[in-house]
């Protein structure tokens, strides 16, 4: 009988071989056939050490070659039609990245994951054919080394629910085309062998479930396991509870039903109607989107829990989701501190603590390596609960005793006294932060890294592209200023790399999406900051205009959202500490003179939970330590926020209660519609909406950003308005950049003087 189980493993390759061999080809210094012999050996390799670690249900089809959507797509024939005439793998990297002709499909984040799959794109005139050649060639290929693998799909409910209609109809209008080619690949699968496993992706049914969608869970259901007598199917969920779909997939012929334990707790309320029901329950207990040592004796109990409610026999251990959100191995972290890295554990390392839970759990005997492994991992955990480098009174105490949440002074009260002390007028210009990260900047802050170049030298560098920066910003006329940012490799790392109880991997690289990776920073500890991170450089600016020089910080949900979080404290404790923090380095700036400082929420409204009962708990934590970071600042100071999008209509009175001074955001490519909901709702603080699109290297004509200022204008008075681009410039060139903010203070002259 098989015991243990992965939901899927990261495809990547340890040493990033596929983003290799796949950026090689798409700048054609390779062919496809080496593409495919990489795939094939990584698939190989990643196959063996799930088999080596002991694991029973390993997956096929979890590979990609971009992404498993896209790969959906292509299995249904859903191929949009200005693609239509490509082929092959022409055809699918065009529709994952645009070729010359066609630009290429939308790309969203895979529910509350950093991971971006491609949005498949349908349309009433679309004629759906079933082609089952890659996942009936790579059971095959697996077959051929020894491993009978589960076969992952991506549910159709699941599929249409991410899906978008060229017409904005509703995607389910086609559940009726697209479930037949389903029953049809069922029936394939069901010829490969005497009996062959499936396992369904149905993430969708963790959100906010409609009754439309649950309507759907039993025929879907009934029908794929009628396809075929010899397939097991197992549903999988994970990310969160899913017990309103478990309900009815009970009563389906399904075998199996997967369930996330770690980050869907409430899933234990659904066990009792699995047990009676029959089926076997896929039992995630192991971090799929974590990088911390499993602690096993909180799984064994976990487990023992569930097994109150079902027969051990029916139970399967498993990973929480797949491994594709985690790094891969710890082998090459030949730099990381030892005592950090003995609390850590990556996909090919939780392979193995997978295999220990289980077999601890049914009772299988361990041997020697295995015994001494557990033991190991009793002493990992037990070191973390004590160690002084994770557990920092001073921060503890300074959390314990905190009694000023907010700043003084209501807003109507502030902005008054602002507006004394800062002089500037309606439509005030000024940018988000960054500026070009030229070749020169990026290898002057490698060279100090390495020590080829001393610290001095390294100011020296960082000063002289300040003044530059300084310098175009004066003669522009643009009114409130910034430093550029050139000191920042990436705006939460810049303040990890300064803050106790951050840590940094060598290669911790995580997809995010095609061949792209991020490697983000990790909070193991308790977050203190030992000295102040900016304020030199700040200083430094200003003194070098007389104009008023806007303070740069990442504020702490962003920061939070952006790295991998300790396990052993809530995320709204991490959250808090980091607030402090900052609230630390916003009184250090006011000391020294900076009158407005900006701290980023960029990444705000990506931690918003996946289900709406746990949105107020979320949005109170958020809201309370955005103003815990900026409650050190006096009324006269002004504090703004900045966030990656515009989209605020269901959060707008939570953005107001964050109570920033000003607030700059994405609008540029949606005119003012976005703005709407400002005024619809009274908002009352300034508002920055963007005037151009930064991720476009086009230079906006003074005329267009005219009628752009004029279309925000008819929202909301001059008064709350001020003019600035949609995000950072970190990314675009100088040549870009001058003459769009050129023009840009042009057109606010044109406005003004109409005015
Ligand atoms: N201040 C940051 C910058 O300008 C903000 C980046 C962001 O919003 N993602 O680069
Ligand atoms: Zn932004």
């Amino acid at each position: 009988m098989s015991h243990n189980y992965v939901i899927g493993f990261p495809r990547i390759g340890e040493q990033r071989e596929l983003k290799k061999v796949l950026e090689k080809f798409w700048a054609k210094e390779t062919d496809f056939a080496e593409v495919e012999r990489v795939a094939s050996e990584l698939r190989a390799r990643h196959w063996h050490y799930q088999k080596e670690a002991g694991i029973d249900f390993i997956a096929s089809n979890d590979f990609s070659l971009y992404d498993n959507m896209l790969d959906t797509a292509v299995m249904l024939g859903a191929i949009p039609a200005r693609f239509k005439g490509l082929e092959n793998e022409e055809l699918y990297f065009a529709m994952a990245r645009g070729n010359k002709d066609a630009v290429a499909m939308e790309m969203t984040k895979w529910f509350n994951t950093n991971y971006h799959y491609i949005v498949p794109e349908l349309s009433k005139e679309d004629n759906y054919v079933l082609n089952a050649s890659k996942i009936i060639g790579e059971y095959k290929e697996a077959k051929a080394q020894g491993i009978r693998t589960k076969i992952n799909l991506i549910g159709p409910i699941t599929f249409l629910g991410l899906s978008k209609r060229v017409d904005r109809g509703d995607t389910y209008e086609f559940f009726g085309k697209i479930l037949p080619l389903y029953e049809q690949l069922i029936k394939e699968i069901s010829t490969l062998d005497e009996t062959v496993t499936v396992q369904i992706d149905e993430p969708i049914f963790v959100k906010d479930v409609e009754s439309k969608v649950l309507s759907l869970i039993k025929p879907c259901y009934d029908a794929l396991c009628h396809a075929a007598d010899n397939v097991k199917i197992i549903v999988t969920t994970y990310f969160e509870h899913s017990n309103e779909a478990s309900k009815v997939l009970v009563h389906t012929p399904v075998w199996g039903i997967g369930l996330d334990f770690l980050y869907g707790d409430k899933n234990l309320q659904s066990l009792e109607q699995i047990a009676n029901n029959g089926k076997y329950l896929i039992a995630g207990i192991v971090d799929g989107r974590n990088i911390w040592k499993n602690d096993i004796e909180a799984s064994l109990a976990l487990l023992d829990t569930i097994s109150y409610k079902i027969d051990k026999s029916r139970i399967i251990v498993s990973t929480s989701c797949s491994l594709l959100h985690t790094p891969f191995t710890l082998r090459y972290e030949e730099k990381m501190d030892p005592e950090i890295k003995n609390w850590l554990s990556y996909a090919v390392e939780k392979l193995d603590e997978i295999n220990l839970i289980s077999k601890s759990f049914f009772g299988e005997k361990l041997n020697e390596e295995e015994r001494s492994a557990l033991e190991a991992n009793q002493k990992a955990n037990q070191s973390r609960r004590i160690s002084s480098r994770i557990h920092d009174e001073t921060v503890q105490q300074r959390v314990a005793g905190l009694t000023k949440l907010q700043r003084d002074g209501k807003y109507e009260e502030r902005i008054k006294i602002q507006h004394e002390a800062l002089a500037y007028k309606p439509l005030a210009t000024t940018t988000i932060g960054s500026f070009p990260q030229t070749p020169e900047v990026r290898q002057a802050r490698r060279n100090y890294k390495n020590g080829i170049i001393n610290e001095t030298e390294y100011i020296n560098e960082m000063k002289a592209y300040i003044d530059e920066c300084i310098a175009f910003q004066e003669t522009c006329g643009l009114e409130i200023l910034v430093h550029g940012e050139p000191e920042r490799n990436d705006m939460v790392e810049y303040f990890g790399e300064q803050l106790k109880g951050y840590g940094f991997s060598q290669n911790g690289w995580v997809q995010s999406y095609g061949s792209r990776c991020v490697k983000p920073p990790f909070i193991y500890g308790d977050i203190s900051r030992p000295k102040p991170m900016t304020v030199d450089w700040i200083t430094y600016a200003q003194s070098k205009t007389k104009k008023i020089m806007k303070g740069m910080l990442t504020g702490p949900v962003t920061i939070l959202n952006w790295s991998f979080v300790r396990d052993d404290l809530p995320r709204s404790e991490v959250s808090k500490q980091i607030a402090i923090a900052i609230c630390d380095e916003v009184k250090d700036l006011q000391e020294a003179g900076i009158k407005v400082i900006q701290v980023d929420e960029a990444a705000f409204k990506e931690g918003y939970p996946l289900r709406s009962e746990n949105v107020p708990t979320y949005e109170s934590w958020a809201v309370r330590d955005f103003k815990i970071a900026v409650s050190s600042a006096n009324k006269e100071t002004q504090i703004h926020t900045h966030m990656c999008y515009s989209e605020f209509n269901d959060i707008i009175r939570t953005i107001e209660a964050m109570d920033a001074d000003v607030i700059s955001i994405e609008t540029a490519r949606s005119g003012n519609e976005l703005l709407k909901i400002f005024a619809e709702v009274g908002y009352k603080q300034e508002v920055g909406p963007g005037v151009y699109d930064i991720h476009s290297p086009r230079i906006p004509s003074v005329e267009e950003i005219v009628e752009q200022i004029r279309k925000l204008l008819e929202v909301l008075p001059k008064e709350q308005l001020w003019i600035n681009p949609d995000c950072g410039l970190k990314t675009r060139k100088w040549e870009e950049v001058k003459p769009s903010l050129e023009n840009m203070v042009k057109a606010v002259q044109i406005v003004r003087d109409e005015l």
